[in-house]
């Protein structure tokens, strides 16, 4: 729908009554909030092969009409003709053309570290962090994340550093609860992004209950052991469900040909994953390389599989950091340092304008390529 045109509009009403009159047809209105615009979108689900386009291109309050068809309905580009927008949250854009390092504990551990590291993050100016508070383990005899009891001094100290967004897994709907609780409790200092752990990327109940919230954003971790189209499909049940407000994180795949890394980096992929969705992408190169290993130029491996994301132009770089690596709970081998922070943000920074450049000559002399 055009600018303005609100989802219980006269207007939409009328587009959804002519949609309805065609047999097996129903329809869904959702309202996508970009960063300067909010678009109303109608989707007429069902047997829509025989629906005319004609019609409904005759409003005027109609933008365009988009006929779906691929899979990826709702997160889909549909051959550009979507409109791509991203979204706010917490005074912060995320999008195909914005970027931000999502830099943190992989697991919080204890009040201190926290501190120690929001702190960091402040020095160096990065208002985004992951802290995982539920943590899914391979086995059951491994540290499960402190759960509910650290979330609030995690939101309070956010809060007191500056901390907008906080990505953190959630493993269940009752976790959904409990965050909002102790956010509205914190008196909403920060926000939260729910992340979906590789190992829940097809746990479709608890991608429709995620779906069917407005409060959080998304961020969606591939499966680690399926194709890229089971994930995005995956990733279709969150929006399908009414939560368009997603990211897509590449995180590597478990594959013995990716050895001696713990998974095959795959950000080959981000300009894939932009190319099929809407989505901003994002990357996690720990959990893709998952160690701190040194390459002989001196730079660690996970700062070149950084490097090799960032330069293809992937949105937001999600990365473990630890006051104290040895002490930690859960990936402490692959945790840089709160003394790495600025080298890493400074070497992300400078790949990212690398990559800003390279479009710039694409844009004079790319168009030499056919
Ligand atoms: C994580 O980011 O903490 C995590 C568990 O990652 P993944 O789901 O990609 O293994
Ligand atoms: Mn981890």
């Amino acid at each position: 729908m055009k600018d303005n045109i609100l989802p219980d509009s006269s207007e939409v009403v009328e587009v959804v009554q002519l949609a309805e009159r065609y047999p097996d047809v129903s329809t869904a209105v959702r309202a996508i909030e970009g960063a300067t615009r909010t678009v109303t979108e109608v989707y007429l689900l069902g047997s829509t092969g025989t629906v005319p386009e004609a019609p409904f291109e005759e409003f005027p309050a109609v933008e365009k009409v988009v006929r779906v068809r691929t899979s990826y309905r709702a997160i889909g580009r549909h051959e550009n003709q979507a409109e791509v927008l991203g979204f706010e949250f917490n005074g912060l854009h995320f999008s195909q053309d914005s970027f931000h390092i999502f830099a943190g504990l992989c697991a919080v551990d204890s009040l201190e570290n926290t501190e120690r590291m929001f702190a960091a993050l402040k020095r160096v100016g990065l208002q985004t962090t992951r802290a995982g508070a539920y943590k899914p383990r391979t086995s059951p005899y491994d540290f499960q994340g402190l759960g509910k009891d650290c979330l609030p001094y995690v939101f309070e100290l956010a809060g007191r550093y500056d901390i907008k967004v906080i990505s953190m897994e959630v493993t269940h709907e009752s976790q959904l609860d409990e965050i909002e609780g102790a956010l509205r409790n914190a008196g909403h200092p920060t926000g939260v992004m729910l992340q979906v752990g590789t190992r829940n990327a097809q746990n479709f109940e608890l991608l429709k209950i995620i779906g069917q919230q407005q409060e959080f954003p998304v961020l969606f971790k591939r499966g680690m052991g399926i194709t890229l189209d089971e994930s995005l499909n995956a990733c279709e049940y969150v929006a399908s469900a009414g939560n368009p407000r997603i990211i897509f994180c590449l995180r590597g795949v478990k594959t013995h040909l990716g050895d001696p890394h713990r998974n095959f980096v795959d950000f080959g992929h981000v300009p894939v994953v932009k190319r099929l969705t809407r989505l901003p992408v994002c990357i996690d190169p720990s959990h893709s390389v998952g160690k701190k290993v040194r390459a002989l130029d001196g730079l660690l491996d996970i700062h070149h599989a950084t490097a090799q994301g960032v330069i293809a132009g992937a949105n937001a770089v999600l990365v473990d950091f630890h006051p104290r690596p040895k002490e930690a709970l859960c990936d402490g081998p692959q945790a840089l340092l709160i003394e790495e922070l600025e080298h890493f943000v400074r070497d992300v920074e400078l790949v990212r304008n690398a990559y800003l450049e390279r479009l710039k000559l694409h844009e004079q002399l790319g168009s030499r390529s056919v």
